[in-house]
């Protein structure tokens, strides 16, 4: 301590150099200096003594086989549906004009009377994503007008075979939900649906 104050003092008040700060100054600094490196190492050493915890991946129960992400966890796209099964994704390529990386690639198809893929007047025939040039950055997810595509929580995206990168429609589409079973109504509800 009193050598670092010496060395201060050779080197303040001499010629060229600024006056020597006040004795009191200087031991305020170190004060403060000693506190700060204090608090620091006690927040370090009350970690190290905290317990470990460690998510169960990949044994662990779930879908995720035990991994836990925040809501907002940016992973493998999810292209969705409405209430009525049908896709919410209408061809109109903003999520592709939106992308930074240029890795989607959408093939539009006008929907018929015999064959309804999307409500609206088209739907994506193709829908294809390169995880290899994917950044995760959201933008097509913000682009999109009908909520079409999201991020899930799909992680395990790692190929050896950059072909495998190549995610098609088939690969991101939510599955139609089974029908809710009615809900019991009471022999009230029943006579006003009749009446
Ligand atoms: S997350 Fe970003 S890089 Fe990936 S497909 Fe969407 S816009 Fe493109
Ligand atoms: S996912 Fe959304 S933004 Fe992209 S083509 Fe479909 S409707 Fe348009």
């Amino acid at each position: 301590m009193f050598y670092g104050m010496k060395t201060l003092g050779t080197k303040y008040g001499g010629e060229g150099y600024p006056p020597q700060p006040p004795i009191y100054t200087q031991l305020m600094s170190i004060v403060k200096n000693t506190a700060a490196i204090v608090k620091g190492m006690s927040i370090t050493l009350r970690e190290a003594f905290q317990p470990t915890e460690v998510e169960n991946y990949p044994d662990g129960k779930g879908p995720m086989r035990g991994a836990q992400f925040q809501e907002r966890f940016r992973g493998k796209h999810q292209l969705q549906r409405d209430e009525n099964g049908l896709e919410k994704c209408v061809a109109c390529f903003l999520c592709a004009a939106a992308c930074p990386s240029n890795c989607i690639y959408i093939e539009a198809a006008e929907n018929t009377e015999e064959v309804r893929i999307s409500s609206a007047e088209r739907y994506a025939k193709v829908y294809n994503i390169d995880y290899n040039r994917c950044i995760f950055c959201g933008y097509c997810v913000e682009a999109c007008p009908t909520d079409a595509i999201t991020h899930g929580h799909g992680f395990e995206l790692a190929s050896l075979n950059a072909t495998n990168l190549v995610m098609r429609k088939e690969d991101m589409l939510v599955p139609i939900l089974p029908a809710l079973p009615l809900e019991p109504r009471s022999e009230k509800d029943l006579a006003e649906v009749l009446s």
